[in-house]
């Protein structure tokens, strides 16, 4: 069962992009000035969380999701949800992949970004495995014969968490700050608690920190901010002369 965001309840049209991410506020981090700036472009964009961060030292899963809704409204997305599935234990178990691509039936998005499928949390390649996987099932027509099938067209996967080389990067130097603000909509992870003070760096760390990690890929780009992503496929470029990015 999903406990789904504001406007959920009236999704009445498809997607065009879905970001699928382990924890509320990995999106935040990683391709969340992507997705506002293709809402800003007239795109309907939305993120499908798995947990609530059950497992978090600060906060209640109720707490993250309330915050999670309040950035939602800050990176514009049409839609967002939750389905509450362990944290820190995600596992891809044939009914975490049946329901996801129902919901991926149900939402219909065109492209979706997925974690990075290697890393240092277990739940964050686990979110890519499983996420590739439901897409692949939600194309199958004999899935469920009372919703109609849909394969989403592309996959790209966030690559901020891991230390590869990126396919491409997307310029979000003028989404930084609105990015930045629904991250801080996370009061109970980034507010200045008493309870584990000792593990959050205070905002001003946190940004110092996200924004030298922008402007690193900003710079492979020649502009200021940017988001790292890595596709499986061969990039198709139908101009050559006009391909953007200094080499030398
Ligand atoms: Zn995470």
């Amino acid at each position: 069962m999903t406990e789904s965001g504001f406007i959920s309840e009236t999704l009445d049209r498809p997607l065009d992009i879905l970001a699928i991410a382990a924890h509320p506020d990995d999106v935040e981090q990683t391709c969340g000035g992507a997705l506002i700036r293709m809402a800003e472009a007239g795109y309907r964009a939305g993120v499908l969380d798995l947990t609530a961060g059950d497992m978090g030292t600060r906060g209640t899963p109720d707490q993250r999701i309330r915050e999670s809704m309040m950035a939602a409204e800050r990176m514009m997305l049409a839609w967002r949800g939750n389905m509450r599935w362990p944290d820190a234990r995600l596992e891809n178990t044939l009914t975490a992949r049946m329901t996801l691509a129902g919901e991926l039936r149900r939402l219909r998005p065109r492209t979706v970004i997925l974690p990075y499928w290697q890393g240092r949390h277990p739940d964050h390649y686990r979110a890519a495995e499983i996420g590739y996987e439901a897409s692949f099932l939600a194309g199958l027509r004999r899935l469920d014969e009372d919703t109609e099938p849909h394969r989403p067209f592309k996959m790209i996967y966030s690559s901020l968490y891991a230390n590869v080389a990126p396919s491409f990067v997307v310029d979000i130097s003028a989404q930084f700050e609105r990015r930045m603000a629904a991250l801080f909509c996370y009061e109970s992870q980034y507010g200045a608690a008493e309870a584990g003070a000792d593990l959050f760096p205070q905002q001003d760390e946190i940004r110092e920190r996200l924004g030298s990690i922008a402007r690193f890929y900003g710079n492979l780009i020649g502009v200021k901010y940017g988001e790292p992503f890595v596709v499986k496929e061969a990039m198709r470029i139908d101009d050559i002369v006009a391909m953007p990015v200094r080499s030398i």
